[in-house]
């Protein structure tokens, strides 16, 4: 398996308190594009994906109170929240984890914004940052 050579950063997630304002730094202030908005009724908030080269900023916001989101900002406020990498099998990627004892959030892939599948990896196996692995649906470069 050659995962290492797909993996790279698909994207940062920051934790908004409303996209629509959040929007007037990233879109209107530093000047970059919206490429879509998107909710994700299973995790609870709403996404809003913003290219910069080959990565992207995910501003995520809770869409109702019991949101992971709702709780992270409660608790710390706004500001970055995970980082994902791009996994070419997410599957594998998560045996290789369980197999060299990673404690994982999602031990099987769950659906994500954009038809990706996502898995969250535990802070404390990471040295405090949540982690999320995407597998992308169509598998592009
Ligand atoms: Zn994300």
């Amino acid at each position: 398996m050659h995962d290492e050579q797909s993996m790279r950063i698909e994207h940062i997630g920051v934790a908004v308190d409303r996209i629509e304002d959040a929007l007037a730094f990233w879109r209107d202030a530093l000047g970059l594009e919206l490429a879509h908005v998107e909710e994700v009724a299973e995790q609870r908030v709403r996404v809003a994906m913003l290219p910069v080269g080959e990565t992207r900023i995910e501003l995520i916001e809770a869409t109702d109170a019991e949101s992971p989101i709702a709780k992270f900002i409660a608790k710390r406020g706004a500001g970055i929240h995970h980082i994902a990498v791009r996994v070419g099998d997410l599957r594998a990627a998560l045996a290789r984890l369980k197999e060299r004892g990673v404690r994982l959030i999602d031990e099987e892939p769950r659906p994500g914004a954009d038809g990706c599948a996502i898995a969250f990896i535990h802070p404390s196996a990471t040295g405090g940052v949540l982690v999320e692995l995407v597998e992308r649906a169509d598998r592009e470069r």
